[in-house]
């Protein structure tokens, strides 16, 4: 007899193990690890989901027929194991490849302690598999996303002519995408009912057990919305295809307040732990564009972001890992202040989108990025409680999706790596693309005094800050062009606030 055991992220249907098995004669087992999910205080509702999720997926599959053994919340997987494998003795143990790194790389060392063979099977969870993303990294210094992604539609054929074109011949329409508040006030559709799935009595006992259990983990877990069968799962990326993706692409870096889910997808959740699949989401986009039923503007937006973004972000992680999650070029050192936990802060673009994630663990992408990543690159923090923070606050985090978006993307901490120039923008940016600024205590156009916006002194200073690595840079050497003809005194007065803001532990702000 073998037996499968199946992680908290692989719940796929497609799970290799699963194919590998006898359901006549090998087990399945689940284990819900109190050290695994105390690894970091990851938010009540990501518990919820993941826990939820298993449960309903080992019910699942005992209804196929499979012997099923679920561990309820208990110390270690190793501990567990052993005494599983006291108990059943099983030949060996069938594993999909963890999608942590130090999970993965401790799996021999958990054979050796169980005294059966540990048989680890390729993970088919995602559309590029990581030797061919190492193949085509090659030694690399930088990576362009816009490659990886051109390379990936063509090899999959995914939105190209038969004369090898992209359909609609470009390969993107951002251009198209880069709607503004102001222009959803005039002219912006609709908003659609935001997606919402009602606890079952399973995912009931979850939220009781986690509000017992991890009372200190950020979030409220008996607030969860988040589909947690493959059913629900499916009815969420059908209601996104029907209802949110034609207007996707042209809205999807505006923020709204109170308004967290807009055009976007919200299947990240799902995606990231089985319930759906990159390649059934990215044909269901197609065939809706096939059909008439969205444009190509957000049909291409949204394919980006799952075989572009999505593949790229998890090919950077095993291309780099082991020592990427520790880089820190920009030498950033500054700890967090406490109410990044609370929202508890007079930026309003902040607090709005910190009581958002708290509440929901959710934030769409230029929330993540342009209004918190940015703060935290402007600020200076360090990347070790930046990537604890995110991974604790987001439903959908996991370490391979982490460490490129926070490490690379939002910090710059890889020297540039996988991101031509750091996403840096002061109020303006913010100002454009949302409407917090209108009920901020702060004014986006002023750039010193005490109403300016912090972003406005806080860019100048990143810039003046690390003057050097970037002067060089093409892409923003226009900035340090313009921050070197400034007044000297209005240089000097941008320094001492962006210095009194950070220096008053950023915690009264
Ligand atoms: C600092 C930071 C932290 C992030 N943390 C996470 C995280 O913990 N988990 C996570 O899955 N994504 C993360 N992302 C990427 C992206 O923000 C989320 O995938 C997206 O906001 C999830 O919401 P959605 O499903 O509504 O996505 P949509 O806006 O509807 O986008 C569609 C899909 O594209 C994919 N995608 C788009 N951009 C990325 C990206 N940069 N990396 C990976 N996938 C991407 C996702 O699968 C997403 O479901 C992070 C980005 C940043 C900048
Ligand atoms: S003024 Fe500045 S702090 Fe206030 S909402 Fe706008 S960008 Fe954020």
């Amino acid at each position: 007899m073998r037996v499968v055991w199946i992680l908290g992220d692989q719940l796929h249907v497609d799970h290799p193990a699963l194919h590998r098995a006898d359901r006549n004669h090998d087990r399945v087992l689940f284990i819900e690890s109190r050290q695994r999910s105390q690894q970091v205080r990851y938010h009540q509702q990501k518990l919820v989901l993941i826990f939820s999720a298993m449960r309903h997926r080992a019910e699942a599959l005992r209804a196929e027929g499979w012997k099923v053994d679920y561990v309820e919340l208990t110390g270690r997987f190793s501990d567990a194991l052993v005494d599983y494998i006291r108990q059943y003795r099983p030949d060996s143990v069938l594993v999909q490849e963890p999608s942590q790194f130090a999970f993965r790389q401790a799996l021999p060392r958990l054979s050796r302690k169980l005294g059966v063979p540990v048989e680890i099977l390729p993970t088919n969870q995602f559309l590029v598999a990581e030797k061919d993303f190492k193949a085509w990294a090659g030694q690399s210094r930088h990576l362009l996303m816009e490659n990886h992604y051109r390379r990936v539609r063509k090899k999959l054929g995914i939105l190209i002519e038969p004369d090898g074109k992209p359909t609609g011949g470009a390969w993107n329409f951002d251009s198209s995408n880069r709607e503004t508040y102001a222009a959803f006030r005039k002219r912006g559709p609709k908003l659609p009912q935001p997606p919402r799935s009602d606890p079952d009595h399973v995912t009931r006992q979850v939220i009781a057990l986690v509000k017992r259990e991890f009372p200190d983990h950020p979030g409220d877990a008996a607030d969860f919305w988040l589909p947690v069968t493959r059913e629900e799962s499916l009815r969420w990326l059908h209601d996104f295809i029907a209802n949110r993706l034609n207007h996707f692409g042209p809205w999807e870096d505006m923020m709204v307040a109170d308004e967290p889910v807009l055009f976007h997808s919200v299947l990240t959740p799902m995606l990231n732990i089985g319930l759906l699949s990159p390649r059934e989401c990215v044909e269901a986009a197609v065939s809706a564009y096939k059909a008439g039923g969205a444009p190509l503007t957000s049909v291409e937006g949204f394919v980006r972001q799952i075989i572009g973004w999505r593949e790229f972000i998890n090919g950077v992680y095993w291309l780099r890992m082991p020592g990427y999650e520790e880089l820190n070029e920009l030498q950033a050192v500054r700890p967090l202040p406490s109410w990044v936990y609370t929202g508890e802060t007079e930026l309003n673009c902040l607090r709005h989108v910190l009581r958002q994630v708290i509440a929901t663990g959710y934030n769409h992408h230029i929330q993540r990025l342009m209004v918190l990543g940015n703060f935290f690159l402007l600020g200076g923090f360090a990347p070790d409680a930046v990537l604890r923070w995110y991974t604790e606050m987001y439903v959908d985090a996991h370490d391979w999706v982490m460490a490129a978006n926070v490490i690379g993307m939002v910090l710059h901490a890889d020297g540039g790596f996988m991101a031509t120039k750091p996403y840096a923008a002061g109020a303006g940016y913010i100002h454009k693309m949302s409407n917090y600024c209108g009920g901020c205590r702060y004014r986006p156009d002023q750039r010193t005094g005490p109403d300016a916006c912090p972003f406005n002194f806080l860019y100048w200073n990143f810039y003046a800050t690390h003057r050097e690595r970037f002067a060089t840079n093409p892409r923003v050497g226009m900035m340090i062009k313009t921050w070197d003809e400034k007044p000297s005194a209005e240089k000097a007065a941008i320094l001492q606030q962006a210095k009194d803001f950070l220096e008053s532990g950023s915690s009264d702000h």
